[in-house]
């Protein structure tokens, strides 16, 4: 295995606590490591460097890419929003199923999956392309902090939302740092038994739970989900605690999300989570009172839509990572009853500018990709190689209702972007992508939510049920 070179430049840490011999303590996870000097954290993106505290992925990104708030679990905050993804390096769990290890297990981290972002730029990209909501997503953003707390200040600062989807296993400080900054927080409980917590994710249950509620009290956006693994955690058991938990410690209001597992990582032995046991785990939060439950990574199914608590009008449809207000006017309001709904507004946060057919001379590439068992949603990297701006264009097809066209990306000279097509209605086939010939392109096949691939669609697995990603295969030494 090559030398690696995306961890050679460290930066100071915050939550740094300084011990006798040299020896550093860091209170960024409740995990408080002892770091003797040249050893790493668990996460092994946090270091000591002659005694002190480093965090060695300050600005090392995956590429940031354009999604749908939808991808985040989050559905009463601009419903079809596009937001920025930014992801990075490192966790501070270990979960056995990890959708996310060749970003999150620093230690199958490879260079070329690594970007280098400033601050200034990941808020010019998203300013320039009128995204109004930076996600801090994928791997999982409380390794990053310094690199997040710094950014979301000056994307804040610019008028922007700073949108935190984590397993948030953190320490009360470092929430304390976030909390000026953001604005929605996405926490993904993985389970409410405190076994299965540290058999499965190495991590513990009770700092989680304080967290979200930290945050909660905060007054923030909040909304929760729950991985339901196959055979493990998609029991009445789960569901029942998890009503328990948003109930009583936070609001019957939290929209709560019980998300379908597919097999990945270590946990490959296995199948993807039966829809019937997502939708009784459902029926069993529904019946314990709280008001917003829904269902992830399931398609064809009501259970991810929203209706009226007044009237009982359906208000927001969502297939996949789509969504439509068909039933809620501009200021957010239910057009049969006039009932305010409880999400909230993003003016000007939703759609791209669309053409009917792309100029012939800027069409010169054309890509198909077929949607395909679970595979429904593609990233599309393209990169403009020229010295001046470029547009490239994306069309799904195969659904005459649901076609609107061509989406045009603007690219200024050299800019590499990244953005998600996800399937819209049942019956679309794929996705057409469109490139001038200044352009370079590739696809990236997407395996459920907040999943970020590393490799090319066609170098991955066909499997309709386990990730296109390479198959696990592990390393003993870094
Ligand atoms: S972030 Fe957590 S896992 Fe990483 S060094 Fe700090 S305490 Fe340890």
């Amino acid at each position: 295995m090559s030398q690696k070179t995306w961890d050679q430049e460290p930066h100071p840490a915050r939550l740094e606590e300084r011990l006798d011999n040299g020896v550093v303590r860091c209170h960024l996870s409740p995990r408080n490591c002892k770091i003797r000097p040249g050893q790493h954290g668990f996460c092994m993106v946090r270091a000591n460097r002659d005694g002190r505290l480093v965090t060695l992925n300050y600005g090392r990104s995956v590429h940031a890419t354009e999604e749908t708030i939808e991808t985040e679990a989050v559905f009463h905050y601009a419903p079809g929003a596009r937001i920025l993804s930014m992801g990075n390096v490192g966790c501070m769990l270990n979960c056995d199923y990890c959708h996310n290890w060749k970003t999150s297990q620093a230690r199958y981290v490879e260079d070329k999956d690594i970007y280098h972002y400033t601050p200034e730029q990941v808020v010019d990209i998203a300013l320039r392309h009128d995204i109004k909501v930076i996600s801090w997503t994928y791997n999982d953003p409380v390794v990053w902090h310094e690199f997040v707390v710094e950014t979301a200040a000056l994307a804040k600062a610019a008028g922007l939302v700073n949108l935190f989807k984590s397993a948030f296993f953190i320490s009360g400080e470092a929430i304390e740092e976030l909390l000026p900054v953001i604005d929605i927080f996405s926490v993904s409980i993985k389970s409410l038994d405190p076994k299965y917590y540290r058999k499965i994710t190495k991590g513990w249950l009770e700092p989680v739970l304080e967290g979200t509620e930290q945050v909660f009290r905060a007054g923030k956006h909040v909304e929760v989900s729950t991985l339901m693994v196959t055979d493990l955690s998609d029991d009445e058991k789960t569901a029942r605690e998890m009503a328990t938990f948003v109930g009583e410690r936070l609001s019957p209001d939290v929209p709560t999300h019980f998300v379908r597992f597919h097999p990945d990582y270590k946990m490959t032995d296995t199948i993807r989570t039966p829809v019937d046991r997502l939708e009784r785990a459902r029926k069993i939060a529904l019946d314990m009172g709280l008001h917003h439950v829904y269902l992830g990574n399931v398609y064809d199914t009501e259970s991810t839509n929203t209706w009226c608590r007044q009237c009982g009008r359906l208000q927001v449809t969502r297939y996949g990572l789509n969504a439509d207000m068909a039933g809620l006017d501009a200021d957010g309001s239910c057009v049969s009853c006039g009932t305010r709904a409880p999400i909230v507004q993003l003016p000007g946060a939703r759609r791209r500018a669309r053409v009917p057919e792309p100029p012939a001379a800027e069409r010169v590439e054309v890509a198909h990709f077929d949607w395909h068992g679970d595979v429904r949603a593609l990233h599309v990297q393209v990169r403009n190689t020229a010295d001046a701006p470029v547009r490239a264009y994306h069309r799904r097809y195969g659904d005459p209702a649901a076609d609107q066209g061509w989406e045009v990306i603007d690219l200024a000279p050299q800019e590499s972007f990244r953005y998600i097509a996800a399937k819209s209605t049942a019956d679309e086939a794929g996705v057409q992508v469109a490139v001038p010939p200044q352009c370079t392109s590739s696809l990236h096949q997407v395996f459920d939510r907040a999943h970020f691939p590393t490799v090319e669609a066609g170098a991955g697995t066909l499997n309709d049920d386990i990730s296109p990603l390479p198959l696990f295969q592990p390393r003993t030494r870094r």
